[in-house]
């Protein structure tokens, strides 16, 4: 492996230049308007390196370029200093991080002496999507565990978190309509005031990160149903699923979704859930079974079709995008569709038009151990750090799929994962991960990649960022 590459995610193109810039030659960083913040924590993070970045000597460079794309950037180390211009904040941000690593690799092999290869690296992104999910509906996390996930995605130029925020066994918005809501918590309690995600989603938005949050129906809502046992088919056996026939259920839902996507306002995009409902309430219940004969229909995935479509409508009504859990059914065209169970998924929801999330099981679950020694549950694969590395089976076809695959999403479901593990099970797979979502198939090989997590882990680059 050549000096010069060591970046995650890889870079779409890198050439070395003629010779080296010592790094004690390096003098203050200039940054063009509206780019301080990168200056400020460039010259942090170097100075945490035991390299100044304040005094005389070769410029380091932080400037727009309009004919750079956006999210872009172009980093050049010649004999005369460091440039890193990007094509909006984005790119900026993202090129200072790639040149954080360059710095850090180079310091690592002696701060006097050490040197920075010339090279110029011109760099875009593979896919305008670049999602994690994370769970925080089964076990609750701090709002500083939420920062530290974000600070890491931002590191690794992923640019959509998406927040699995109820659940069964949680609802961790907060509810004023509905406060009992914020009772719930069966593995561990807590919920995020409004103020709480206000400060989160402005920690998003300074690192490039546009939150998805995620409210479920018609299943997983045990939780809720146990407290609203009216909204049920059943109210005796208040059971997993929402009735899809009284009237009730649709003005309720309609109001908590207001309330939820309303302490998100920058968030175009709001997750409906839709997974693994089962039909069992709804064949036994009097008025979902009038509802079914009424519409003509002779499945309840039918009715619950007709329901799911009825809530996606609504968030449309509120000038936002829906997003659900691939299901049997066929949702409006507008609705995005994120594959969890297999490849097909992906194919099947490419023949209706819908947009889509690439997040199947066995290859982006990072609940599933990564070696089998790890602490695992019964429905769980391994999935080890190169499955994750190789997991992009659209590559074949995309140009097949085109524009409609958004982007991958790695999640980390929460069942098995309480709070202090959730950065061990991101790391290092979320690196992995985020290659694969940044960089074309054609510049990465599993040897290079390694060969660049471990000089990053050497050189001290996660004990800096994460
Ligand atoms: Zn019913």
């Amino acid at each position: 492996m050549e000096s010069w590459d060591v970046i995650i995610p890889r870079p779409a193109k890198a050439e070395p230049l003629e010779g080296v810039l010592k790094v004690e030659s390096l003098g203050s960083v200039t940054a063009q308007a509206g780019l301080a913040r990168f200056k400020k924590s460039l010259i942090a993070d170097a100075s945490v390196m035991g390299v100044d970045l304040t005094g005389k000597g070769r410029p380091v460079r932080l400037v727009l370029s309009p004919e750079i794309k956006i999210e872009s950037f172009v980093m050049t180390v010649d004999s005369r200093g460091v440039t890193v211009a990007g094509g909006d904040p984005a790119g900026v941000f993202y090129g200072v991080g790639a040149f954080v690593q360059y710095l850090c690799t180079a310091v690592a092999r002696g701060l006097r002496g050490a040197v920075l290869p010339c090279c110029k690296i011109e760099d875009s992104p593979r896919f305008a999507y670049r999602g994690l999910m994370l769970d925080s509906a089964r076990h609750f996390q701090s709002v500083a565990t939420i920062k530290r996930v974000l600070a890491l995605m931002s590191e690794l130029r992923l640019n959509v978190f998406h927040w699995h925020l109820c659940d069964s066994q949680g609802f961790r918005t907060e509810s004023k309509l509905f406060p009992e809501l914020n009772t719930l918590g069966t593995m561990a309690p807590g919920f995020y005031t409004a103020e709480e995600i206000a400060e989160i989603r402005a920690f998003a938005a300074e690192r490039f990160i546009t939150i998805i949050p995620e409210i479920e129906m018609p299943g997983h809502s045990e939780g809720l149903l146990a407290l609203h046992p009216e909204l049920c088919c059943d109210p005796e056996n208040p059971g997993r699923e929402f009735c899809l026939a009284k009237r009730n259920v649709r003005t309720f839902l309609k109001k908590l979704i207001a309330e939820f996507a309303g302490l998100f306002p920058d968030s175009k995009i709001i997750h409906l859930g839709g997974d693994e409902a089962e039909t069992t309430q709804w064949e036994k219940c009097p008025e979902c079974r009038k509802l079914l004969k009424k519409k003509g229909y002779t499945s309840f995935r039918q009715l619950e079709n007709d329901f799911m479509n009825d809530c996606a409508s609504f968030v449309r009504s509120l000038g936002l995008t829906p997003v659900t859990w691939f299901t049997e059914s066929v949702m409006e065209r507008s609705t995005i569709i994120q594959a969890w169970r297999s490849i097909h998924e992906l194919k099947e929801t490419c023949k209706h038009g819908n947009r889509m999330i690439f997040s199947v099981h066995d290859q982006l679950y990072l609940d599933y151990p990564a070696t089998p020694a790890e602490p695992f549950e019964n429905w769980m694969l391994t999935l080890p750090e190169s499955g994750v590395y190789t997991a992009e089976p659209y590559a074949a076809w995309e140009e097949e799929i085109g524009d409609l695959l958004l982007g991958p999403e790695c999640c980390l479901w929460t069942e098995t994962v309480p709070e202090h593990r959730v950065i061990p099970k991101l790391l290092p797979r979320l690196c992995a991960f985020a290659e694969t979502a940044w960089t074309s198939s054609c510049r990465r090989t599993w040897f290079n990649y390694t060969c660049r997590r471990e000089t990053l882990t050497a050189c001290g680059w996660f004990d800096l960022k994460v």
